[in-house]
């Protein structure tokens, strides 16, 4: 809070000036990952008595921003971290910040290329970086080898392998043999025969492979990464060069605080587990084959970028739900009601004593729709058509709730059957927060992979409210409503606890986990651009100080505009031409002072924020 304090203070107070949403980096936590990863494999390395050493790789597709990639350079120049890319745009960042790193630190190339990627590979060699390019397809082989004939320029061939091994998470559709990417059997006898015809055998170094984000379990990752391990010792004994096995990413983390592979938000394994069980599996296969140990290599990805940042955004407005305005939940004056209706209530009525809660709904529905075919006859009053809404609404969130299996503890309860009138408990309220789903929780929209939110302030107030979020774009998808929380028997909630808005004070809420992938994946959904972000490094001089430092201010209005081809100083061209002939109807009593207001209103609204302007922090 005091750094959200500090980064939303006008400059002229001494503060950052910047405006919500913000991303707020840690680089001492993205380098107490890295350390973590490497000594996890050091440690490994020792108990086994391996004979290779770990070179990990950072996939930038997991996090490009300068900020982090340039970090991830030098924390781990001491241990000769490298990195990894999918693309040309990717790898010219890469050798950019590799050529600040260590000489040791590998670039790996993976994905589709062209002659155009092949060469920047090449190059990147020529400037004395130790680039790998990694074969997706069959035909890549062909192209390197002419390519670097071309330029005379040996390339570092690595070859990706498509294995049969599979997980049944939701990224394990990247792997087994009908995976999307990589090289069958008979492709890599193909390669290895191409290679050897063109005398660069030596040329085939790597052997890499990746089973999917987020590996559930080790018996998973032992699987994969020993049918790797034979495919690797198999091409050393074919005569290639082989020198490195690379493992992919995978390592996956706990979003929901299980640890339990059978989670669908979290692994069953810690990182020095993981590490273990790849130097084992390999160590097997090689000792096995009389191979030489291989050095490691992974491309871990979430598992070292996700805790280092934690995205933050403000509460604006809140909306009261069902619960709290059906105070009295299914109650209803039935006095100036048709008989008709009045039985139908009593019948829902009931069914809810009896916590029949089917037979309740289906009156509900019934209610509810005779109500309107009487409204739209004229035969009845907005006041009764609200209430009956009302109702419905309350018995469809316990259906909900029923069949998310959230509320069922409740629906048996005699309790909350008697209690049954004043409402059950989803969601009290929606809280409107200042941000856009698609731009800064992709994942949520698309995977439904959740994240964990809570409030940044009032930590030692109970939190009384349950809410569900609602961001800025119009779109109904742009709303959290699953959340990792769980309730008593271990189901997924719907709402989240929370505190309830005071007047004229903020409310500041944190995402964690959130440092992977949704900066990259984020959309301009309704022009919402990127926010703005500061680093906050530890203050090591003083007790619990810290230092936050502005890194960039987010998408203005402009920005945005700008990528979808406006121009905004045409448009501030266009406006002041119309702002000089004002309309006709206009009476303007001082039109040169107003016209120059009103300019400067538009042009600051270009270099402003895309989200609301928020109060600011006491
Ligand atoms: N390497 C490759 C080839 C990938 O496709 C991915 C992501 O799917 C990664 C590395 C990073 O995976 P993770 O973030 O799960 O470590």
């Amino acid at each position: 809070m005091e750094v959200v304090k500090k980064a939303i203070k006008p400059k002229s107070k001494g503060g950052l000036g910047l405006s919500m949403p913000i991303i707020l980096r840690f680089p001492d936590v993205l380098h107490h990952r890295l350390s973590k990863l490497q000594s996890s494999f050091d440690g490994a390395i020792r108990a086994a008595h391996y004979d290779g050493c770990y070179r990990g790789v950072f996939p930038v597709k997991c996090n490009q921003a300068r900020f982090v990639v340039e970090n991830i350079v030098e924390f781990g120049r001491s241990f000769g971290f490298g990195l990894e890319a999918g693309s040309k745009p990717e790898l010219l960042l890469a050798m950019a910040s590799l050529c600040k790193g260590s000489t040791e630190a590998l670039l790996v190339c993976n994905g589709y290329k062209d002659a155009e990627y092949i060469c920047l590979a090449l190059l990147a060699r020529r400037i004395g970086l130790n680039c790998i390019i990694v074969l997706e397809q069959e035909k890549e082989v062909d192209l390197v080898l002419n390519v670097s004939r071309k330029l005379s320029i040996d390339p570092v061939i690595g070859m990706r392998a498509k294995l049969s091994t599979k997980h049944a998470g939701h990224f394990g559709d990247t792997s087994g043999e009908k995976g999307k990417f990589g090289l069958s059997c008979a492709e890599i006898i193909s390669v290895v025969s191409k290679l050897r015809h063109a005398h660069k055998l030596h040329c085939l170094q790597l052997l890499h492979f990746h089973i999917g984000s987020q590996i559930p379990s080790l018996a998973i990752l032992n699987d994969g990464v020993s049918e790797a391990a034979h495919l690797y010792c198999e091409l050393a004994l074919m005569g290639a060069a082989m020198k490195i096995l690379d493992i992919g990413g995978g390592l996956g983390i706990d979003y929901d605080g299980t640890c339990s592979a059978q989670s669908d938000m979290s692994v069953g394994y810690r990182m020095e587990e993981y590490a273990v069980q790849v130097v084992q599996a390999v160590k097997s296969a090689c000792s096995r084959k009389g191979v030489k140990h291989p050095i490691l290599c992974s491309e871990s990805g979430r598992a070292i970028v996700s805790h280092h940042s934690v995205f933050v955004f403000n509460v604006f407005s809140s909306s009261t739900g069902t619960n709290t305005q059906t105070e009295k939940g299914v109650a209803l004056d039935v006095d100036d009601l048709p008989q008709e209706l009045k039985d139908i209530h009593g019948r829902l009525i009931s069914c809810a004593k009896a916590c029949d809660y089917n037979g309740a709904f289906e009156h509900a529905k019934m209610l509810k729709h005779r109500c309107c075919a009487l409204f739209k006859q004229g035969e009845f009053k907005l006041e009764h058509l609200a209430k009956i809404n009302e109702i419905y609404n309350v018995m469809y969130e316990v259906m909900e709730k029923g069949k998310t299996g959230v509320n069922s503890a409740h629906m048996e309860s005699n309790s909350v059957c008697a209690d049954y009138g004043v409402g059950s408990r989803s969601a009290d309220a929606t809280y409107h927060i200042n941000m856009s789903i698609f731009r800064s929780i992709p994942d949520l929209w698309a995977i439904g992979q959740l994240f964990p939110m809570i409030p940044i302030h009032r930590l030692l107030e109970e939190p009384t409210l349950r809410v569900t979020l609602s961001d800025l774009t119009c779109d109904s998808d742009g709303k959290v409503d699953r959340f990792i929380e769980k309730d008593s028997k271990g189901g997924k909630l719907n709402s989240l606890r929370v505190h309830e808005l005071e007047q004229g004070r903020p409310y500041y809420m944190g995402m964690f986990l959130a440092g992977a992938y949704q900066e990259a994946l984020g959309s301009l959904h309704n022009l919402f651009g990127a926010v703005a972000s500061v680093a906050v490094w530890k203050n090591r001089s003083v007790k619990h100080g810290f230092k936050v430092v502005e890194i960039n201010d987010g998408q203005t209005i402009g920005d945005v505009l700008r990528v979808m081809d406006y121009d905004p100083r045409e448009i501030m061209r266009t406006f002041k031409l119309h702002m000089n002939k004002p309309p006709l109807h206009l009476d303007p009593h001082n039109p040169e002072q107003e016209t120059t207001g009103f300019v400067h209103i538009l042009q600051r609204a270009l270099s402003s924020s895309t989200y609301l302007r928020s109060r600011r922090a006491t």
